[in-house]
Order: C-alpha cells, then structure tokens, then sequence
C-alpha cells in the first residue's frame, strides 16, 4: 500500500493539526490519542513515511528501529507509568492492517498505563 501523505498523523507531523504532545527527538513523536481507551493513552509514531510495521521493518534505518522501540520505553518514563518510576507497568500494542484494526495508516505504537490495562485480546 502506498504511503497516503493526508492521513491524519502526517498532517501531525506537518504541524497542520495540533497534538498534545508528550515527547519527540529526531525520529520519533509522541502524543496523547485523542480518543483515550485507557486512563493513560499515548501514541508514537515514526517521523519517516511508513504504513505499518511491516514496510518500517523492510525500508527504515537501523537507527529509526532503534529510536521507535526505545522511545516506547523513555515515553513510559517520562509520563511514569513505567515500573522503573514505580508507575506499575503499561501495555504497547501495534496494529497492522485490516485484520491487525489498523485505522490510521501511518506506522504508531499505542502506549497504554495509569490503570489495569486487563485482558489482552477481546
Ligand atoms: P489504530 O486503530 O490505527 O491502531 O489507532 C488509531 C488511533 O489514532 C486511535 O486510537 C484514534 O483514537 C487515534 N486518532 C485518530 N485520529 C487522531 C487525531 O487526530 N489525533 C490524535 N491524537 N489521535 C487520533
């Protein structure tokens, strides 16, 4: 599938539609979804031009891997939800294409905490 450049998280990225954001470096952007499912939600997602997981695999740098499966963590950190500041644990999920949910077609970790995130899959 071809990366749709309108889609709502590269209008994010562009600055054309606000975000509350929480944390952002060179590769990545993080910010609260706009939709919470959980008492905490926050999304992250890659400033490259990705789909889903796949094609961030397949085209991205090692560097840009790196700094999305560790800015999952430092996000965790920074908003203290993470065991190390003794927020007690938070889920990170990621849907890929139809099957996987996958609304917004630009690559995005879901980072859930601040309560029980409870059964894995319904
Ligand atoms: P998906 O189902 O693609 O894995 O998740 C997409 C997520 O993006 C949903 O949780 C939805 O609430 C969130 N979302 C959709 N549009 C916006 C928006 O304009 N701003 C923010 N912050 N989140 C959005």
């Amino acid at each position: 599938m071809a990366y749709d450049k309108n889609n709502i998280f590269a209008k994010i990225l562009r600055g054309e539609i606000p975000c509350k954001k929480v944390y952002e470096n060179q590769h990545v952007l993080a910010f609260h979804d706009v939709n919470p499912q959980k008492k905490i939600h926050v999304l992250i997602i890659p400033k490259g031009e990705y789909t889903n997981l796949d094609d961030f695999t397949e085209r991205a740098s090692e560097k840009e891997i790196v700094a999305l499966i560790k800015g999952i963590s430092d996000v965790a950190k920074k908003i203290g939800i993470s065991e190390k500041n003794s927020g007690n644990g938070y889920r990170s999920l990621v849907n890929i294409g139809e099957n996987g949910g996958q609304e917004v077609p630009h690559l995005h970790f879901h980072i859930f905490g601040g309560e029980k995130i409870g059964k894995m899959v319904s």
